[in-house]
């Protein structure tokens, strides 16, 4: 059985893992030119139950570095005003395992070589009789196998040709996404787990990411293969507007001056933490979710994973977790065909219903979610 996945993210990669090690053929055709082509150090926080997707699907021998590169997510939240005064405290919380998106992608390459192709933007699919589905790129090639997988993120090509009906909602209101590097008189504004500040109209999270261990370093020891970039402690910072921008400034120069406009009389801390913030880290952020589907019925050979076809606000910390369940449980259900112990399509759409069913509760808790991180209008505090 060949397996194509449109997308080397964070569910992809881990998909093509699991299927490998289950002696399935699997190719991942990735839209950027390279792993690096885009540096996306975000900190995402994994739960137990995506740590276990993880581990399922993850070879053990990389188990040990992925440990060592992840981070602690747990203590206080602490809610402050723009001066830094504590408003409130809201408990002590055991948030997971915090990660970089860059380091764990970087991570999950491994072994893979050969297996993901880059510059390989899937633009269309074609289903044959055969039983077999075509997939077509940008490039004017295209690949053919029993199964095409789109874990292409929001904008999914796969999901717009499958589901054209299926609705994405982009959120209004702007919010900006910081990175900037963790130092003493940085790591003070967060003790514990992490702190919102609330100014007039707007709300600024933060939240650190430390490396238990350097992961280059932490690579060449624990697996020499293993090729890990250089990475620094950083703390990660949203600010939430009430108001979208009246333009969308071009580049992070114009962002930056713009934010720190609307936080004139901030505390000056803070206003440097958004001045020495990572140039290629550092970008306004779209908020999205999508409507729930219902099953799709019939057997197709293609189907969607992850933010492809159940994306949500950053506000719950499920998206990435949900996006790993669903590659390690797509993996069991694929398992279960290679080993003739079931047929595709109707692997595939047992894995669809229960996928639906837990990824659209997980869009609607990050939802629920949602007015804690929204401002009010400055006349409302
Ligand atoms: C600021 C922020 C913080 C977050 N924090 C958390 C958190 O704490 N916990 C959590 O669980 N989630 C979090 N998330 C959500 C999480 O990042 C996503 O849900 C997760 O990355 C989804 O994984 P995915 O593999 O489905 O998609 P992605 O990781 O988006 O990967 C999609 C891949 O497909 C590629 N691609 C796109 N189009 C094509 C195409 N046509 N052909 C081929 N390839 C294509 C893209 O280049 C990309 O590599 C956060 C998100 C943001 C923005």
């Amino acid at each position: 059985m060949k397996v194509m996945v449109a997308g080397a993210g964070i569910g992809g990669l881990c998909l093509a893992h699991g299927l490998l090690q289950a002696g399935v053929d699997v190719r991942v055709y990735e839209r950027e030119n390279a792993a690096h082509s885009r540096y996306q150090g975000f900190r995402i926080g994994l739960n137990e139950h995506g740590l276990a997707a993880l581990h399922e699907c993850l070879p053990q021998r990389l188990h040990g570095v992925l440990a060592a590169v992840t981070g602690p997510m747990a203590g206080e939240r602490r809610v402050l005003d723009r001066q830094l005064h504590e408003i409130r405290r809201l408990g002590a919380v055991d948030g997971g395992t915090a990660t970089d998106r860059h380091v764990l992608r970087q991570l999950m390459l491994t072994g893979l070589s050969g297996r993901v192709e880059f510059g390989k933007a899937v633009t269309g699919y074609t289903e044959r009789a055969s039983g077999t589905v075509e997939a077509r790129f940008g490039d004017g090639t295209s690949a053919t196998g029993d199964l095409l997988v789109g874990a292409d993120g929001v904008g999914s090509a796969v999901r717009r040709q499958l589901l054209p009906e299926a609705e994405v909602v982009t959120l209004p209101g702007n919010a900006v996404l910081g990175r900037t590097p963790l130092t003493e008189r940085f790591a003070a504004l967060v003790p514990g787990f992490g702190t919102t500040v609330h100014g007039p109209g707007i709300i600024m999270l933060l939240g650190r990411m430390e490396f238990r261990r350097p992961p280059r370093l932490a690579a060449a020891e624990l697996a020499p293969d293993v090729q890990l970039p250089d990475a620094d402690d950083y703390l990660r910072w949203v600010v939430m507007l009430p108001e979208p921008h009246s333009r969308e400034p071009d580049g992070w120069p114009a962002v930056r001056d713009q934010l720190l406009a609307l936080l004139d009389g901030w505390h000056p801390d803070l206003l440097d933490l958004v001045r020495q913030a990572d140039v290629v880290n550092s970008s306004p952020l779209t908020v999205r979710y999508a409507k729930p589907v219902p099953h799709w019925g019939g057997t197709r050979r293609v189907t969607l994973l992850g933010d492809a076809i159940h994306p949500m606000p950053p506000s719950g910390g499920q998206g990435a977790n949900t996006a790993l369940r669903d590659a390690a449980l797509l993996s069991r259900s694929l398992a279960a065909v290679q080993r003739d112990e079931a047929e595709l399509p109707a692997a595939v759409a047992q894995y669809e219903l229960r996928m639906l069913d837990y990824g659209f509760t997980a869009v609607t808790e990050s939802l629920q979610h949602l007015p804690d991180f929204t401002p009010h209008a400055p006349d409302e505090r």
